[in-house]
């Protein structure tokens, strides 16, 4: 991370960066909105890299069952968990379904995140995957957000064929046939995501689907190790995949066989915090040479944090990076895991104009004042799109 002091940034009426520099040396404009950022740190819009926030229902029931100790497997293996929220998300219309996600964007906007990948995962069925991708376009085209979005059908079983003999291959058979052509002629997803882990889908089943979606033209990246070391990591390093996220479980030659491949390590440590997991290990990540991204996970289950200013923090805490490397993992890494990197993560020209002005003279107060309402103005394209409580309104 570098740091410029006293500087300005140019942006164009298209909502590009056009010029960053000393403020001393800015090209003079006649005309144009200025922004007054005097004693105030800035940095890029947030890159929330994994999410799944198209969902209908809540699981706050269920919260309360874990803090009183229940296990968030075996909620699943109950059929709650994953399969309670596939259950409410089909059952929601799509204007429901709309409107929900469109509030959560709102509330991360508000606390700096400027783009967003966001997954299916739980339809589970045909109409479903597709209504919930439907709506991210819709977000997008509608309501100006800018995501990302990723066919995760491989999310679980559904119920319908979980107690069915080779219920798990007939939904793989299911989601490379019919789910993924459909996603990729209509032009829904970018990437295809597989829950490769304990009591979801097995490497072999994982590398299909991927594989697959990899021939349809379809990027690939996948939830490797969190419930235990059932060979995610290596899957991902083996195909080459953008990313393998979540990373509790792995080892030493994991770590090795990712930085070989270049493949990004995701943390998400909010989910465990809220979940009460280990906190994967970012230091011997970063150490082994494996580009680490920091995601919210944001999820109607293992974790609904939202702000991933506060999550960048976690990264801090519990994975211990280093402050420049959690805001580097949560901008530039972020957007490289997700081939946008031409276009977000840094505050460059040519880039766009995702901004986050706090604040605070210093952007470490992120991980020093974790939580607190540090985005005095979100900046979007050039436009300010949020603006927090602290922000005067001559600012
Ligand atoms: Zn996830």
């Amino acid at each position: 991370v570098a740091a410029l002091q006293h500087a300005s940034v140019l942006a164009d009426d298209d909502g590009w960066i056009r010029w960053v520099g000393p403020a001393a040396d800015a090209p003079t404009v006649s005309d144009g909105e200025r922004v007054d950022c005097r004693g105030r740190a800035v940095i890029p819009g947030l890159v929330d890299a994994h999410t799944h926030l198209v969902w209908g229902g809540h699981r706050r029931d269920e919260l309360e069952l874990r803090l009183r100790g229940a296990d968030y497997e075996a909620i699943f293996a109950a059929g709650g968990g994953i399969l309670a929220s596939v259950r409410a998300t089909r059952a929601a219309s799509d204007d429901e379904l709309h409107a929900a996600t469109r509030r959560r964007l709102e509330r991360m906007r508000a606390c700096g995140t400027t783009t967003c990948e966001i997954k299916s995962g739980y339809g589970l069925d045909l109409e479903t995957e597709l209504r919930q991708l439907r709506i991210v376009r819709r977000l997008e085209r509608e309501d100006g957000f800018q995501c990302v979005a990723t066919c995760l059908a491989a999310h679980a079983v559904p119920a319908e064929l979980r107690d069915v003999p080779q219920g798990a291959d007939r939904w793989v058979a299911q989601i490379c046939e019919e789910i993924l052509p459909a996603v990729v002629a209509q032009d829904l997803a970018r990437w295809c995501d597989v829950f490769c882990d304990r009591g979801a889908f097995d490497p072999a089943q994982s590398r299909k689907i991927l594989e697959h979606a990899r021939r349809l033209g379809l990027g690939v990246r996948l939830h490797a190790n969190e419930l235990g070391p059932t060979g995610g990591a290596r899957l991902a390093a083996d195909l080459g995949a953008a990313s393998a996220d979540h990373l509790l479980a792995i080892d030493a030659e994991d770590r090795a066989a990712l930085a070989a491949a270049g493949v990004c390590a995701t943390l998400l440590p909010g989910t465990s915090l809220v979940l009460g997991k280990p906190w994967a290990d970012g230091r011997a990540l970063v150490d082994a040479g494996v580009p680490v991204v920091v995601a919210s996970d944001c999820n109607p289950g293992s974790c609904g944090l939202e702000s991933l200013a506060l999550v960048l923090a976690l990264a801090c805490y519990g994975n211990r990076l280093t402050p420049a490397e959690a805001l580097c993992a949560a901008t530039h890494n972020a957007a490289a895991s997700l081939r946008l990197d031409h276009l977000v993560g840094r505050i460059e020209p040519g880039l766009r104009a995702d901004l986050v002005v706090l604040d605070t003279d210093d952007w470490r107060d992120l991980v020093a004042h974790a939580g607190s309402p540090l985005a005095s103005l979100v900046i979007q394209g050039g436009r300010i799109v949020a603006r927090g409580t602290t922000h005067d309104a001559a600012g």
